[in-house]
């Protein structure tokens, strides 16, 4: 299964999670450390992670 990678933008915290795509779909994501679900999706090699955006 797939490896998401996902930082939390609440506390900063990194994670990694193997998720099916239904899992991916209709599971809540929380973050491990502080328990929040606001977290986002980190595509490595593709974008930097940074709140610049034009
Ligand atoms: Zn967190």
């Amino acid at each position: 299964m797939p490896l998401y990678d996902y930082k939390c933008a609440k506390c900063g915290e990194t994670f990694s999670l193997v998720l099916s795509i239904n899992e991916k779909e209709t599971k809540k994501i929380k973050c491990p450390k502080c328990n929040s679900i606001r977290v986002k999706p980190v595509y490595s090699g593709f974008f930097a992670v940074t709140s610049k955006k034009s």
